[in-house]
């Protein structure tokens, strides 16, 4: 079996709070977008889960998050005896806050699951055992994620506009856990009170395919502390904006900046120029 794996970006990211566990509360609406990892399944009866990928970046053991879902799969199923054969074809850029390990992993287990049956709805719960973004990746689409980012609400989105992005990298990754000790220790002000007008402005305008107004409703919470270790990050804003984008900003906990662009064409000019300048970039459009 042959799955596709999608990256997401962060429209908006706030961050509501803090659990007593530490996790973050968040408020943010996901967006799946046409960047793809492939993830090729093969359950084989030995009961054991290998792993092996075109990249030799990523590990191949049990810290891999494809690993870790199959692994949890058939815990949660009650299935022994049975294993998988995972190959991983990496396209996503790592540790960029594009979630594609996650993604990865929630590919494994919407594979293992059109190939078992087993898990039936429990699927999505399951999932957010493995990691945060998971369940997300597993809905797919437009979401509001809430909680630790487990708790989602699909957002209907008018297809009406294709919405063309460009998404770029200029610097080495950056760890999500890092960037949030990073943001508790320089926090001063209590989260911006706005949270759920914007978000509400933000879904009224995906409704409606306006992308001028979803582009005037971007934040990232994570942005300037990212920024702060990371300066290439307002760079490669400053360098997409003034290549044609409406609005660009960094996607989760960053490196990873993407823009929103009115045309195809002005997002694969964006793209092609700054490949030029040396940068890792796709272009690529909200599923
Ligand atoms: P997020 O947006 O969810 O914070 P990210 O884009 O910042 O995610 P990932 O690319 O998912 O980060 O990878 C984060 C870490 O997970 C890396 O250290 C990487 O080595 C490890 N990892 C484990 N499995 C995978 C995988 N299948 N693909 C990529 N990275 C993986």
């Amino acid at each position: 079996m042959r799955l596709r794996a999608p990256a997401k970006i962060n429209l908006t990211l706030d961050i509501t709070g803090v659990r007593e566990d530490g996790y973050h509360l968040i408020s943010s609406v996901m967006q799946q977008v046409s960047l793809y990892d492939t993830v090729e399944l093969r359950l084989n009866t030995e009961g054991s889960i290998r792993i092996s990928s075109n990249v030799r970046y990523i590990p191949c053991d049990g810290r891999n998050i494809c690993w870790k879902a199959a692994e949890r799969y058939f815990q949660a199923a009650g299935l022994t005896g049975v294993g998988a054969d995972i190959y991983i074809r990496k396209i996503i850029p790592t540790s960029a806050g594009l979630a594609g390990g996650s993604s990865d992993g929630a590919a494994v287990m919407l594979g293992l699951e059109q190939l078992t049956h087993a898990l039936g709805p429990r699927l999505a719960e399951i999932s957010g055992s493995v990691g945060a973004d998971l369940p997300f990746c597993i809905k797919g689409g437009t979401c509001l994620c809430e909680g630790i980012g487990d708790i989602l609400t699909p957002v209907f989105r008018s297809r009406s506009n294709k919405i063309h992005i460009a998404v770029a990298k200029n610097t080495r990754g950056l760890s999500t856990p890092a960037i949030y000790s990073l943001y508790d220790s320089k926090r001063r002000e209590p989260p911006v009170p706005d949270t759920a007008t914007n978000t509400e402005r933000l879904v009224r305008a995906l409704e409606r395919g306006d992308i001028q107004a979803v582009c005037g409703c971007m934040r990232n919470a994570l942005e300037e502390v990212s920024a702060a270790e990371k300066p290439e990050i307002m760079q490669l804003k400053r360098e997409m904006l003034s290549l044609g984008a409406i609005n660009a900003m960094m996607s989760g906990s960053g490196p990873s900046v993407f823009g929103i662009f009115p045309d195809e064409d002005s997002a694969k000019y964006c793209v092609r120029a700054l490949k030029s300048r040396g940068m890792t970039a796709y272009h690529a459009y909200f599923l």
